[in-house]
């Protein structure tokens, strides 16, 4: 297991014996001043070479370049240290995040070894510097049942090499790195260990750690309350479904304060229920379908934390088993919904959004919403429209849209929108029996964009009233090479901070 400290440059002390020394450089400086400073700190003598080799040293355009090499070190324990030091691509796309946080991230992860690392990042911004941080600590999951290992600390120094980096904003990146840390194990977690009754308990401990109030509507509570998508999905499971209602009221706020409202799609297993996946190719890997509760979870932490909020922010976990047994709900079932909709279930996988109208409808009526954001491992078709790195935004508002990339850029959890074209996209939904089905009539015509459009179709009063809403659709960007990636605290901490 991993232990992060995040620090600034100036006066950095390295939390153990120096060994292994990772230094990143934004192409705009290759002076590498920061070795220096780890030098001094691992008492190594700078070899007359190394200036020479550093300005040889040349930025690449799409991928970093890098050099590495051993130094004897005076250290009582740590004979020598070994060096890498990379220099950042000197292009980037106007997609891509200008601080280069996909490429830190894996320079990181191919060369951070097995012990003890110190890892130096020269950002050209405090943005940058934000975005560089959170991309080196992804590489560190705190998850890990190998045997032997759980007890094994390792040590990470993320040290930040920016005069533009402010105390205040060190705190931010320090509790957005705990808490996409915090992320990335939920994700992790297999659903024997990160079932609906864990994750509660998980959600409560976050709550009692920030003092934030906490609502749990579970299993025929549910059912009696309305709730016919999340109680509906998550019956059949040993463990009932719950919404986990967080919130946070900053001083001077009142319930009747216009609030912000984040909603995650929690679904800690998707079998597919009994539409079920193919068993083994289509099953394995999700227990990651609870990604976009594990953002909310964290980004809420992470921008609670900060304390500069000045609306109330709420965290809304719609928490869900899709199981198969004889409860399960049935292709062909009608569900009436917390809105009152209707629903004809013609395909129990698509169940994310059956889980997600529920939430946000209930975000809705009974927490004033000036702004509603929820977050989903939806659909396959986000990878194919906006892939692995960007999730894909279904938003109603053409401002809160382009802030959403924007943040996204600034925080390395990219984003790119989809169309936003109810009319052209409401049919698909189309039933004879009820006000809609839960799956499209037809795969080929816009399909992220409609599973967006079923969550909205349970948001009407809302709009109705002016309200704004985003819908991120992360099914790519959470998970990669098997692990959880954290993606989306980042994103939404900073996306509510912007919204103050
Ligand atoms: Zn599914």
């Amino acid at each position: 297991m991993a232990s992060i400290t995040v620090n600034l440059l100036a006066g950095f002390k390295p939390s153990s014996v120096v060994k292994h020394v990772l230094a990143i450089s934004s192409s705009a400086d290759r002076s590498f001043a920061p070795l220096r400073n780890i030098f001094a700190a691992s008492k190594v003598t700078e070899p007359e070479w190394l200036t020479a080799a550093l300005a040889n040293l040349t930025p690449l355009k799409e991928t970093a370049n890098t050099i590495d090499f051993l130094l004897p070190s005076a250290q009582e324990g740590s004979p020598f240290v070994k060096f890498v030091v990379a220099v950042l691509p000197s292009t980037y796309s106007r997609g891509n995040s200008p601080s280069h946080s996909h490429v830190v991230n894996s320079v990181v992860k191919a060369n951070k070894g097995p012990g003890d690392v110190v890892i130096v990042v020269s950002p050209n911004d405090a943005t940058a510097a934000f975005a560089q941080a959170c991309a080196a600590s992804r590489c560190f999951p705190l998850f890990n049942l190998k045997s032997g290992q759980s007890t094994v600390v390792t040590n990470v120094d993320i040290v930040v090499d920016s005069d533009a980096v402010s105390a205040a904003q060190l705190s931010v990146i320090r509790s957005n790195v705990e808490n996409i840390r915090l992320a990335q194990r939920l994700v992790d977690m297999p659903p024997n260990l990160l079932h609906v009754d864990s994750y509660i308990t998980e959600a409560r401990v976050v709550a009692e750690k920030l003092g934030a109030e906490i609502l749990v509507i579970q299993g025929k509570d549910l059912e009696e309350q309305g709730f016919g998508g999340l109680f509906g999905v998550g019956k059949a499971s040993e463990h009932p479904p719950a919404l986990v209602v967080l919130s946070h009221y900053p001083q001077g706020t009142t319930k009747d304060t216009p609030s912000v409202c984040l909603v995650g799609k929690g679904i800690v297993y998707d079998t597919g229920g009994l539409s079920i996946k193919t068993p083994t190719s289509g099953m394995c890997g999700m227990k990651m379908d609870m990604g976009g509760s594990a953002a909310v979870l964290g980004g809420f932490a992470a921008a609670v934390t900060a304390g500069t909020l000045t609306a109330p922010l709420h965290a809304l976990l719609c928490i869900a088993e899709n199981s198969v047994d004889e409860r399960s709900i049935r292709p062909d079932d009608i569900l009436t919904m917390l809105s009152g909709k209707t629903v004809e279930v013609n395909n129990t996988d698509a169940e994310g959004r059956l889980v997600l109208a529920d939430g946000v409808h209930y975000a809705g009526k009974y927490l004033k919403p000036r702004v509603i954001i929820d977050i989903a491992t939806l659909t396959g078709a986000q990878l194919i429209a906006t892939g692995k790195k960007h999730a894909a935004l279904f938003c109603n508002d053409e401002e809160l849209e382009a802030l959403a990339v924007q943040v996204g850029k600034d925080t390395g959890d990219l984003t790119f929108p989809l169309l936003y074209a109810p009319e052209f996209h409401k049919n698909e939904f189309r039933s004879q029996v009820a006000d809609m089905k839960n799956s499209v009539a037809d795969r080929g015509n816009a399909q992220s964009s409609c599973a967006g459009q079923f969550i909205a179709n349970h948001l009407e009063d809302y709009f109705a009233a002016g309200g704004k809403w985003l819908h991120v659709d992360c099914a790519g960007p959470a998970f990669a090479e098997d692990r959880g990636t954290g993606y989306g605290v980042a994103l939404l901490s900073q996306l509510t901070q912007r919204l103050n």
